[in-house]
């Protein structure tokens, strides 16, 4: 099975290609995360990267289409994949289709995470993860049982995204609005685009999305 998942930054893409990722066995392509590791191991690539995403601007399309290239046919991916946070803009869908005509792979659904401007910022700006196993917590709506201590693997060091802050969420919902949302007509032209409400719980959001792809 392969996805494409877009939304808004903090619709929840990552939390649910996790969860998607679990049960039907499918690789999570995150390119954020990618370009984040890349950032902590200190390539060059990084480097280019990093002022870029703390402004809350999105790196050239051709970084990003160059590092996705030879994911998409690697041997974990014979299962399939779930693609968040890319495409990104026309560009880069129209090159994602280019790739996928030539490797014979076809994607099987496009799915939007619908959700609200405004409750992203509160969202996005209360999230950390735990640096042991990656499990995500948020300040107000997912604290762990016990303070400072991961429920999953009992870790109690705990990581914020540098571009978490509001000013920045607020250039990356920009960036969303005006590069990334065209992508939408783009896959509704050719009938791809089916969306779930990303303001539902985040069990019900899964609920949605296996209606889909169950
Ligand atoms: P994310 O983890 O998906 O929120 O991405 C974090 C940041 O990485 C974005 O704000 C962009 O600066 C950059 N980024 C991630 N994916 C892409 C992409 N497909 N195209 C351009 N920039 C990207």
């Amino acid at each position: 099975m392969k996805l494409v998942l877009l939304g808004a930054p903090g619709a929840g893409k990552g939390t649910q290609a996790k969860r998607l990722h679990e049960k039907y066995d499918i690789v999570q392509l995150s390119t954020g995360d990618m370009l984040r590791a890349e950032i902590a191991s200190g390539g060059e690539l990084g480097r280019n990267a990093k002022g870029l995403i703390d402004a809350g601007a999105l790196v050239p399309d051709q970084m990003i289409i160059d590092m996705i290239a030879g994911c998409i046919d690697a041997d974990d991916c014979a299962n399939g994949f779930i693609l968040d946070g890319f495409p990104r803009t026309t560009r880069q869908a129209e090159a994602l289709d280019a790739m996928l005509v030539e490797k014979g792979l076809k994607l099987d659904h496009v799915i939007e995470i619908r959700v609200d401007d405004e409750a992203m910022v509160q969202r996005i700006t209360g999230r950390y993860t735990c640096a042991e196993c990656g499990a995500g917590y948020h300040d107000t709506f997912q604290r762990p049982k016990v303070d400072g201590v991961c429920d999953t693997c009992g870790g109690t060091r705990f990581t914020r995204r540098s571009d978490d802050n509001a000013e920045t969420v607020r250039a990356r919902l920009k960036a969303y609005h005006e590069k990334t949302a065209p992508i939408l007509s783009y896959y509704g032209k050719k009938g791809m685009v089916q969306t779930v409400d990303g303001m539902a719980s985040i069990d019900e959001v899964t609920r949605q999305l296996d209606r889909i792809v169950g």
